[in-house]
């Protein structure tokens, strides 16, 4: 089966008891059990729920993994999967990261004894040199947030396997639609289903698809024993969206591409951050482990941080806001939002600058976009 047809029918079955086509929200925290300990494979739902059980199998078909298991929100997943790590051990994590992510390194993690090197993943040397024995994990994203780099997943997963570590690609931007991970190698996929899967700005939520059956039981393990089940509800909702993914992909894509197109040669835009243009500077990884490049741009005008400031509050249809990969098109501003809680310093290194807009493109019709843009500028 294809990506489309798998989003729509795994874990879909039609309820046995009433023949509904859409399995119900099983909102309930308990299950009634026969005698004591005699369950029909659920006993409390931070445990497990039918709705998670679902959205799990329908997660690992569109990945091609064999197991997944979700969570509250994407850091979330990233918290069971840091959370099977012991102080002492040492994680290397892309620099250009989601600024979550990194504070939850930086500020939880590390505090219990976890050490970190946050490298650009491009220069093979550099990471040999950065691996230790006490090395376990390579956090990777990619394309990254804010500035899309890229970094050759196949590559580095296969140094880290020379040395027994495990890779953990964050999938959040392409998504299982434009790249799949495993297939590349890594061990882990984690996705914020927040975004492009939920889909359309009403859920939080995270996955983590993997291929190893232990890993997939402790992670189960770790969601149960802190407490980082979702609501059903929401489960519910994201499934939902799951299954019209292939299509939203599609369009944020063609949309993206054609404000790609009206921008990348305009006189007030002083650089363009977009996978699929042949100036990017990894755009020949993309090319190969990727189907399609998003909906995500990123653009430094020529203007100054005033007047930067003015503009994309004043767009019509590109809300200002965190958050990206609904339906809807939002605009952010990383410095002072998403990735704010990354020190300055630490942007500029990697040339997260402040005057950097970051587009996550919707799929409304493309020209009313263009003129939204358009006008603003
Ligand atoms: C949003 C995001 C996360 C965190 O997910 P939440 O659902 O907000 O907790 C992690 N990684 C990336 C790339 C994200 O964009």
């Amino acid at each position: 089966m294809k990506f489309a047809t798998k989003a729509i029918h795994e874990g879909q079955e039609a309820d046995q008891q009433t023949g509904a086509m859409i399995p119900p929200i099983y909102m309930t925290s308990t299950y009634q059990q026969a005698a004591p300990g005699e369950t029909k494979g659920y006993d409390y739902t931070r445990a497990g729920n039918p709705n998670f059980t679902n959205f799990e199998k329908a997660l690992a078909s569109i990945e091609a993994g064999n197991f997944a298991t979700i969570f509250s929100s994407g850091l979330g997943a990233a918290t069971a999967m840091m959370s099977t790590l012991s102080s002492g051990d040492h994680v290397i994590a892309v620099n250009d990261l989601y600024g979550g992510s990194y504070r939850l390194f930086t500020t939880v993690f590390q505090n219990y004894g976890i050490q970190y090197d946050f490298l650009p993943l491009i220069d093979e040397t550099e990471l040999k040199h950065a691996i230790t024995e006490k090395t376990k994990l390579i956090w990777i994203e990619s394309p990254t947030n804010p500035l899309l780099k890229i970094v050759d997943i196949q590559k580095i997963a296969k140094i880290a396997h020379e040395k027994g570590i495990r890779v953990l690609v964050d999938n959040t931007f392409a998504t299982s639609y434009f790249q799949n991970p495993l297939k590349l190698g890594a061990d882990i996929v984690l996705h914020s289903t927040t975004k492009y899967i939920g889909g359309h700005s009403d859920i939080v939520g995270g996955a983590l698809i993997c291929n190893d059956r232990e890993l997939k039981e402790l992670l189960d393990l770790k969601r149960m024993s802190i407490g980082l089940n979702p609501s059903p509800f929401d489960v519910w909702l994201a499934h939902r969206g799951l299954k019209t993914l292939a299509v939203r992909m599609k369009q944020h894509q063609e949309n993206a591409l054609l404000i790609v197109d009206f921008l990348k040669d305009h006189p007030m835009v002083e650089k363009i951050y977009y996978p699929a243009l042949e100036t990017h500077e990894n755009h020949a990884v993309a090319a190969k482990q990727m189907s399609g490049f998003s909906g995500i741009i990123s653009v430094v005008f020529k203007k100054s941080l005033d007047e930067m400031k003015d503009m994309i509050s004043s767009y019509k249809l590109f809300s200002l806001a965190e958050s990206l990969g609904g339906i809807e098109s939002l605009v952010d501003h990383p410095a002072s939002m998403t990735h704010a809680s990354i020190p300055k310093s630490e942007r500029e290194k990697i040339g997260l600058s402040d005057g950097l807009v970051r587009f996550s493109v919707g799929i409304e019709d493309g020209n009313d976009l263009i003129d939204d843009i358009k006008s603003v500028l």
